[in-house]
């Protein structure tokens, strides 16, 4: 089933207006919630950086939270969707194309799920990472709909054979082309602060508070290139790639080439979080 609005439709009624703004401006924001046994996992967080977002670009949805809460639920249950992900998203809605917000337009927001696999290949056996400049926008930390620096970045890993794109801003980590980057320093977690540079992820979040309770320090500061190819492990999180070992960056063999030591613990950690 696809969620438009209040509507439940099927995928093939489900349509996008030629004028709608998400359409033609990437004018809205979105949010990807992984589904573990039937459960959303960490559905408060998403919904609350969904507002956030929302806020940030004055977007008013179209329904309180509580309603879409309650709709994410009936959508996983319709579906009988065991594991996968939800995909949400608002965009500013209909109107005549001009760049200023338009008057009457209406939100709207369209929900659907999706079965995947967890990451397990890539968590036990690593992942290549390709390092390219961050030429987006300033508002990393809105999950703004506008994803074409993402696009263009990770197309760019896949084309010289790697897994993911770790962004440099004039040398320093922000983050991944769709997850945020981790790297083990003299035994310490360290990851970019959550700043305007990067979209503060909720695996990120989760995993500062797992370290936390393993006792691993976290520092939450840039590092740069140099600290990256030095890293003791060097690790990318999110919703879909959960905790993935980065073994090699643009062929250079990061540590063993081998995911951490803390890189498995915190992995572990995750899984018993998920199965909770
Ligand atoms: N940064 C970017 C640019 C992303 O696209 C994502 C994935 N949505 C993340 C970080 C990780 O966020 P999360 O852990 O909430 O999936």
């Amino acid at each position: 089933m696809i969620l438009v609005n209040d509507q439940w439709l099927s995928r093939g009624e489900a349509k996008v207006d030629i004028e709608d703004r998400g359409y033609q401006f990437g004018d809205g924001v979105y949010e990807v919630i992984r589904v573990y046994n039937g459960k959303l996992f960490a559905l408060d967080e998403h919904l609350q950086r969904l507002k956030r977002s929302l806020v940030a670009i004055r977007i008013k949805p179209p329904y309180p939270m509580e309603v879409l809460e309650k709709n994410l639920y009936q959508l996983v249950e319709h579906d009988q969707l065991t594991d996968g992900i939800v995909y949400l998203q608002v965009t500013r809605g209909q109107a005549p194309r001009g760049h200023g917000f338009p008057k009457a337009a209406q939100s709207v927001l369209t929900a659907y799920t999706k079965s995947i696999d967890r990451p397990l290949k890539e968590m036990t056996s690593g992942i290549s990472a390709h390092l390219t400049a961050d030429i987006r926008w300033l508002r990393c930390d809105i999950k703004s709909l506008n994803l074409l620096g993402n696009v263009l970045a990770k197309q760019e890993a896949l084309e010289k054979g790697c897994q993911e794109t770790i962004f440099h801003r004039d040398g320093m980590v922000t983050e991944g082309g769709s997850s945020n980057v981790f790297i083990v320093q003299n035994q310490q977690l360290v990851t970019h602060p959550s700043s305007h540079l990067i979209l503060n992820g909720i695996t990120r979040q989760q995993i500062i508070k797992l370290a936390t309770v393993l006792g691993i320090p976290v520092v939450e500061r840039a590092f740069s290139i140099d600290d990256l190819f030095a890293a003791e492990e060097v690790f990318v999180s999110s919703t879909v790639q959960e905790v993935s070992p980065v073994v090699t960056v643009d062929k250079v063999v990061i540590a063993s080439g081998k995911p951490g030591p803390l890189t498995q613990q915190l992995q572990k950690q995750f899984e018993t979080l998920i199965n909770k």
